[in-house]
């Protein structure tokens, strides 16, 4: 079997620009992938094309050996943009074998540990009574590990961008994070998504208003670049940390885990390098007793990657699901995907079909907009009140 064809597909889902791919073979099959550098479409359109040339002619049973080709092969390795880019041609890759083999990918990995994916839920209401009332509506759809969001009031400036001041954010949110761990009582795993929005004093402060039960896993405080500065953080605060979703290596993870920084690997299959690099975070993060806590904040075709590396190791904790129970986001969209894993509560049931589990109606999307307009881009920017850039 030979590859054939790599295909760009880049639409729109519900809120979001997807940049979703098919690999096609000399032998009828196909498979599907996704990257995940939202934001930054088009540099990994351009690192595809690139790719394309490289991967067509090529066996697509011989998975690790085209990643090191895609990774290592020039002078200049890997990148954030170049991983976002293999990550989805690894992930199409295993969906081929696994339709060619008639078997799930899970069974490429090692096999099923679990027969369902544990799920978390995100609640994105305001820091205040209806945080409340929304996680007890969660708690009673069964619903038992509850993430939330900071608190960051919808104020723009002149320009239309966001304003945001950390200051302000702290004080309020962890004020009602206590306010909800009393709510809840013990029995609920409670973590926030700060969006690493903090710098290293904030942080500390914010985990210094906060309850000594109130958080099980306070997530990317700050940014990740420097892990001394979360090193500096860690001796100051006990909460664990649940960080890695922007890592685009296992190289990125290393000093993570080998210092043990984060307590929850929170990696990202179509950044980090696919599920050929995912499986070997996994590993690594098992020898030093730290679960898998997956980001999956785009869809079916991420959901289904993800579903199949939680289903093949055995340290993991939770997965993250983008649709919240109580908000519909389109992230699932039917009409675009007609084959995907269901979900039933908090449980994703693995697919036991050949491959990923999951299918693409590239003639629907095809009639999504796919429009990456920069200057829309700026709408995301925050910043403080001075003018200044803060982090999104
Ligand atoms: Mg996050």
């Amino acid at each position: 079997m030979k590859i054939r064809d790599l295909k760009l597909l880049p639409t729109r889902v519900g809120r979001r620009h997807h940049l979703i791919i098919k690999i096609e073979t000399d032998e009828g099959i196909s498979g599907w992938g996704e990257s995940g550098l939202i934001g930054r479409e088009l540099a990994v359109m351009g690192a595809l094309r690139h790719y394309r040339e490289l991967i067509i002619g090529k066996n697509p049973f011989n998975i690790g050996a085209i990643w090191q080709d895609l990774y290592r092969s020039q002078y200049f390795e890997g990148g954030r943009v170049l991983t976002a880019a293999i990550s989805a041609i690894d992930i199409a890759l295993h969906d081929i074998k696994g339709k060619a083999l008639g078997v799930p990918v899970y069974q490429l990995l090692g096999g099923k540990h679990r027969d369902w994916v544990p799920l978390f839920a995100t609640t994105h209401a305001p820091m205040g009574p209806k945080l409340l009332e929304d996680a007890a509506l969660l708690m009673g759809e069964g619903w038992n590990i509850i993430r939330t969001t900071m608190h960051s009031p919808h104020e723009l400036n002149e320009a239309g961008e966001s304003v945001y001041e950390p200051w302000e954010s702290i004080g309020p949110t962890a004020h009602w994070l206590n306010k909800l761990r009393e709510a809840l009582g013990s029995q609920a795993v409670l973590g926030i998504d700060y969006h690493h929005r903090l710098s290293v004093a904030e942080a500390a402060s914010f985990c210094q208003k906060l309850g000594s039960d109130t958080l099980d896993f306070l997530e990317e405080p700050i940014r990740d670049e420097t892990p001394e500065a979360y090193e500096a953080l860690r001796r100051m605060t006990h909460v664990p940390f649940a960080i890695g979703e922007e890592f685009s290596s296992k190289w990125q993870f290393l000093p993570y885990i080998e210092r043990g920084i984060t307590n929850y690997a929170r990696v990202d299959v179509c950044n980090v390098g696919g599920l050929t690099e995912a499986m070997k975070v996994a590993g690594w993060a098992e020898a030093h007793y730290i679960d898998l806590m997956p980001h999956n904040p785009l869809g079916p075709i991420c959901t289904a990657a993800t579903a199949h590396l939680a289903a093949s190791v055995p340290n993991f904790a939770s997965l993250e699901i983008r649709q919240s129970p109580t908000e519909q986001s389109g992230f699932y969209d039917e009409r675009l995907f007609p084959v995907q894993h269901e979900r039933v509560g908090p449980r994703l049931i693995i697919s036991d079909r050949p491959g990923l589990g999951v299918e693409f109606d590239e003639h629907a999307g095809a009639h999504e907009e796919f429009v990456p307009d920069l200057r829309l881009e700026r709408t995301r920017y925050m910043r403080r009140r001075d003018g200044s850039l803060t982090n999104w």
